[in-house]
């Protein structure tokens, strides 16, 4: 017999969340005392893929459980939204269902532009007026004199970074925190399902409070060192990559004790005990193991992220090894909380692993996963199924032309975790194996990539901070 469902749905996405072990510091950092509590109510996945090495790319799955787009939106912002919008998301199910539901974050990626508050009774990107802004007047002054300026002069990203900290491009997580709790304790006798996302970890990473003052002038402008290098595609020296993930690992202190906050909060207000908690990356972020940095890549690095759901139903404390992905988390959720919905679904339940009725599912499963990076006009897909993984760049020389495949490669990522040994040519039938499923797979998405921009005036704040993240 089943437990009774679940009352209420605590989704929680921090961007950039790695859970590939950073070189230099041991596997445990990645998973601060705030997160593991979280874990220790319940199970966790070691092996969890996303679907997208982008934000945009991996929140559909999330979302919806489909594939990921076949398109960026900064390819083509109205057919972007339209996949957004097809078809029943996470949240209209829930609302359908009778749930409150709520989403509170500042990723621009993830703003109503781009379909995302469609479901949502309360939707707070950060956009509307009355809600946590970050865009300050001086951030707007900045970036619009910046173009004008060389990228490489390092005072003004010494300026960027010092503005970084103290105004970042999105909100900070104590404050979200905030929102999220205040919304939370206000519909407490309703079934709710709430979304928080959390954008502390992503570049630029948002470590101040957890230095002293003398300390953090010289993080600062070490910090800002290391983003003009990145900026200008020089190589990091091994201590310039250890300083950046030793900042990355602040900024994950930072949001891991909020997320505790949030949870003693519940706790206190007696709504933990209703309610499941998913923690779950958008994507991980890359530390230089592939040559690059950020995200936007289909390396493991980049894909592998933590998954979470916790509850005292569930098996307390279990670590699963299943690989599973970022498009199962939909369905199972539906399973543990009882709502019918008869959707097409890219993802698996993973009830039966979480309720300890099996070890494994039973199917041997195909992941396929993107990256977009428009401006350079290039596209990135992983296939992997049972320990192999494909890797394929495609190129466009021209916006508008067909693809060129640059290379395919096929890596053993049980024995060669960190994909480091292309064996394509050791393995031919394996290659071939998911190289047809990769065609299968691109066959209806290689299309142009020549789309024009159609962003209107109403875009010029989503844009704003896209450009302060790095993006435009
Ligand atoms: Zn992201």
């Amino acid at each position: 017999m089943d437990p009774e469902p679940i009352k209420n749905l605590l989704l929680i996405t921090v961007d950039c969340l790695r859970s590939t072990p950073l070189a230099g510091y041991a596997a445990e950092n990645l998973f601060p005392p705030g997160m593991q509590a979280l874990a220790d109510r319940g199970v966790r996945f070691d092996n969890a893929l996303s679907l997208g090495g982008g934000t945009p790319e991996a929140f559909p799955s999330i979302l919806k459980s489909c594939s990921p787009p076949p398109i960026h939106p900064q390819q083509d912002p109205d057919a972007y939204r339209r996949f957004v919008s097809e078809g029943p998301s996470l949240p209209e199910i829930m609302h359908r269902a009778g749930f409150n539901t709520a989403a509170f974050h500042s990723n621009p990626w993830l703003s109503r532009w781009y379909g995302y508050g469609k479901g949502f009774e309360h939707f707070n990107d950060s956009f509307s007026p009355g809600e946590a802004n970050p865009v300050s007047s001086m951030g707007h002054i900045v970036n619009r004199i910046k173009p004008a300026i060389p990228q490489s002069w390092l005072f003004l990203s010494a300026y960027d970074v010092w503005q970084a900290m103290a105004d970042p491009p999105y909100t900070r997580a104590e404050v979200e925190t905030e929102l999220a709790f205040k919304y939370a304790s206000q519909n407490r006798n309703m079934r709710q399902f709430i979304w928080i996302h959390y954008m502390d970890c992503h570049q630029p990473y948002s470590f101040r409070l957890w230095t002293t003052s003398q300390n953090e002038r010289t993080r600062l402008l070490d910090y800002a060192r290391i983003i003009t290098k990145l900026r200008r595609n020089l190589a990091l020296s091994p201590e310039g990559r250890a300083s950046l993930a030793l900042y990355y690992l602040l900024a994950l202190r930072r949001v891991a004790a909020q997320i505790d906050l949030l949870l003693s909060r519940f706790e206190k207000l007696g709504l933990l005990e209703e309610t499941l908690v998913v923690l779950t990356g958008d994507h991980g972020e890359a530390f230089g193991e592939h040559e690059a940095y950020g995200h936007g890549f289909v390396d493991h690095e980049v894909l592998t992220v933590p998954l979470v759901f916790s509850h005292k139903t569930l098996d307390q404390g279990l670590v699963s090894h299943e690989p599973v992905s970022n498009a199962d988390i939909l369905p199972t959720v539906l399973d543990l909380l009882h709502i019918d919905s008869k959707v097409e679904l890219v993802g698996t339940s993973l009830t039966s692993l979480l309720r300890k009725r099996s070890t494994h599912l039973s199917q041997d499963r195909t992941f396929f996963s993107v990256a977009y990076t428009p401006p350079r006009r290039e596209a990135r897909y992983a296939i992997q199924r049972g320990g192999w993984k494909v890797k394929r760049l495609i190129t466009f020389p021209k916006p508008g032309s067909s693809g060129l495949v640059a290379y395919d490669e096929l890596f053993n990522v049980i024995e060669d975790k960190s994909e480091t040994k292309n064996v394509k040519d050791e393995e031919p039938e394996i290659y071939r194996g998911l190289e047809e499923d990769l065609e299968k797979h691109l066959r209806p998405t290689d299309k142009s990539w020549g789309a024009e921009r159609t962003s209107g005036e109403d875009m010029a704040a989503v844009e704003e901070r896209l450009r302060r993240l790095g993006y435009l």
